[in-house]
């Protein structure tokens, strides 16, 4: 009986250990043509999943051959929040793998319908052809906030507060220890630093994350250096600290940003510094 036991015990572990791990990969759209945002691919034996769908339709083109060297299956992409620079590239991912599903939670999905046209008016100017036209490319409700993969189920934390607004989430991946972070997270990047009850509440979604103690960590949007772990809270913490101390020393926005260019140079996302900026050092009014 023991050494029955004992052999269906080894069996068991046997399994365990010949079962394929799933892999994390991160594609890296660099730069203001990618947005410097990031899309997961996670992939089991046969399938792969996607979080986030990369913003510019030729970065997508470019996600999307990497999905196809893979050789794996995608099955399901997921969009953490309705903003176009983890919504836009769905127009190439929907084409050239049209039997994926595209899901979302039901608040993203309505935000993602109702802000398009807007959305897609306002970024036309700077990249043109390079976004999807006015006509949405849109996810699916899904019914219950978890993903699965191959048998694995991903529990989907959402309606959080990001960086830069409510309603974002992130993704846990149990057997990886993993959090796909959408705009919770940053590394190395010069982000959004919000203020009052926002920062507050946004920190609060950082301690739900930190509290999955996660080896691994997507952030939303990373520079040169990210290392995609828990030492990404370090840095957005100490970025914000300095942020703060900053905004106290400068006199008006040309002050501030060299300031922050000095003490943080070659991070990524400079084409949004500006308008970081101008959140606490308004232009003074045309005409006056
Ligand atoms: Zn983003």
């Amino acid at each position: 009986m023991k050494i029955k036991l004992l052999l269906s015990t080894l069996a068991l572990a046997a399994v365990a250990m010949a079962q394929p791990k799933l892999q994390l990969k991160v594609h890296h759209g660099a730069g203001q043509n990618g947005y410097d945002v990031n899309s997961t691919m996670i992939s089991g034996e046969k399938d792969m999943l996607v979080i986030d769908p990369q913003f510019s339709l030729s970065e997508a083109h470019r996600l999307a051959a990497e999905i196809l060297e893979s050789k794996k299956n995608l099955a399901i992409i997921y969009v953490t929040h309705p903003h176009p620079d983890h919504l836009f590239g769905l127009a190439v991912l929907h084409q050239a793998f049209p039997s994926a599903r595209i899901v979302a939670l039901p608040a993203t999905v309505n935000a993602a319908k109702t802000g398009w046209p807007a959305r897609q008016k306002f970024w036309f100017p700077t990249y043109g052809n390079n976004i999807p036209g006015p006509e949405p490319v849109l996810p699916e409700e899904l019914t219950t906030p978890v993903l699965t993969l191959e048998g694995e189920n991903f529990p989907i934390t959402g309606g959080v507060q990001g960086a830069d607004g409510p309603g974002n989430s992130f993704v846990y991946i149990p057997s990886l220890k993993a959090v796909v972070t959408g705009d919770i997270m940053f590394d190395h990047v010069y982000f959004g630093v919000p203020r009052d009850k926002a920062r507050e509440d946004w920190l609060k979604t950082t301690e739900q994350i930190v509290a999955l103690n996660p080896a691994i960590i997507v952030p939303g949007h990373e520079g040169p250096g990210a290392t995609r772990d828990l030492a990404t809270l370090a840095f957005m913490k100490k970025y914000i600290a300095d942020w703060d101390a900053n905004v106290a020393a400068s006199h008006d926005a040309a002050e501030m940003r060299a300031k922050v260019l000095k003490q943080y140079p070659g991070l990524g996302m400079e084409f949004t510094l500006n308008d970081r900026v101008a959140t606490y050092f308004p232009a003074a009014t045309k005409g006056k």
